[in-house]
């Protein structure tokens, strides 16, 4: 089958462009689909001249119309920056007050076992030095 854009060298790859509205299928060469996407790469907003390749290297629109004219990059971008918050956000600072209180745990009944160890108080003694080994266990646990 030959290349339905320059309709001399035969078609390698069937392609779904970006800029297609219809969301129609090309088949084309590699020469076409090479051209095609560098055109798609340099596409520049009509305001301040910045191309696609160029904000999706920098990750920043270049003015006002480049939110409007590259859409969907601006979107996508939006979205991955969102997710990287969500995770951020979301699941370290938990994990880090879970060992946090654990430490802090650990710290206060380490003072007690002294207090009790230095008014010879070793029934209790024994009941903390037993808390300290759980904790000790949770904290290896988180
Ligand atoms: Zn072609
Ligand atoms: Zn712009």
């Amino acid at each position: 089958m030959r290349c339905q854009r320059c309709g001399e060298r035969e078609a390698v790859v069937r392609v779904k462009l970006p800029q297609d509205q219809e969301g129609t299928e090309q088949i084309l060469c590699s020469v076409c689909v090479k051209e095609l996407a560098k055109a798609y790469q340099e596409t520049a907003c009509p305001s301040c001249g910045m191309t696609r390749q160029q904000l999706l290297h920098l990750r920043k629109v270049g003015c006002a119309t480049c939110y409007s004219f590259f859409k969907e990059e601006v979107d996508g971008m939006i979205r991955q920056f969102q997710h990287g918050h969500t995770k951020h956000y979301g699941s370290r600072p938990e994990e880090e007050s879970v060992e946090k209180r654990l430490v802090q745990q650990l710290s206060r009944l380490r003072e007690q076992l002294n207090r009790k160890i230095l008014s010879e108080d070793y029934e209790e003694a024994e009941i903390i030095k037993q808390q300290i080994v759980n904790v000790e266990e949770d904290l290896r646990h988180v």
